[in-house]
């Protein structure tokens, strides 16, 4: 599943470069030139990752990060900051308000993409392309394919995007309401029921190789994958 990354830079050339690191590694790349600019943006979308320059002109990087990362509906949100200083003060300033990593520029671009796919895959399993194999059970996202003790399971793209988050987040318990956020995405109105009928369909498809059972449903809170038996 693609990562909608927002890139916070005032130089339009690194901008440039940044936003085609991005595209290359198979996310979206939503520009903002300043703070402000990226304050109107999150007001119709929530981004999966944030890269953050420092040096802006308005609010500085350090600002908004402190900033993001002490409202309840942006802390969760991953932020790489991006610098042109090196120095240990600055990165450990930057890791106190809340950064996830930080990148110093002149960056490489195969460190930056490293370093997204890091803190992706802390934060966000379900956003990178690792393949992941739970008691037989193997979703492979860059070929799309599902196997369950080798033999090949056929998914709608609902069904698989609903079960790489599962399986990216195996024995937790999600409501119908965190599953329409984060696989139908945040701002599509759908009701709770669609999420149920979604379930049903990939439990009929998981019942070819006996993997229906790793669904279970949680009453009275949603839905968990779980290779424990209950
Ligand atoms: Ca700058």
């Amino acid at each position: 599943m693609p990562a909608n990354i927002l890139v916070v830079e005032d130089e339009p050339a690194i901008q440039e470069l940044l936003a085609l690191n991005i595209t290359q590694a198979g996310h979206n790349a939503i520009r903002a030139l300043s703070v402000e600019i990226a304050q109107n943006l999150m007001r119709e979308m929530t981004p999966d990752l944030i890269l953050l320059d420092w040096m802006l002109p308005g609010m500085n990087g350090l600002e908004f990060a402190r900033k993001l990362k002490s409202e309840a509906h942006t802390k969760e949100i991953p932020i790489i900051m991006l610098t042109a200083r090196g120095e240990e003060y600055d990165k450990v300033r930057g890791l106190e308000v809340g950064a996830d990593d930080y990148v110093t520029k002149p960056f490489s671009p195969r460190e930056l993409n490293a370093r997204i796919k890091a803190v992706l895959r802390r934060r966000a399993p379900q956003m990178t392309d690792d393949p992941i194999e739970l008691r037989g059970l193997r979703l492979d996202p860059i070929t799309h394919r599902v196997t369950g003790n080798q033999t090949h399971i056929d998914l709608g793209p609902t069904e698989f995007r609903l079960l790489h988050f599962l399986m990216s987040n195996a024995e937790r318990v999600h409501t119908r309401s965190q599953l329409l956020d984060k696989v139908w995405g945040d701002r599509v109105f759908v009701e709770d029921r669609t999420v149920d009928v979604h379930i049903r369909r990939l439990r009929n498809a998981l019942a070819i190789s006996g993997h229906e059972d790793l669904i279970q449903t949680v009453r009275g809170s949603g839905y968990r994958l779980s290779v424990q038996h209950t």
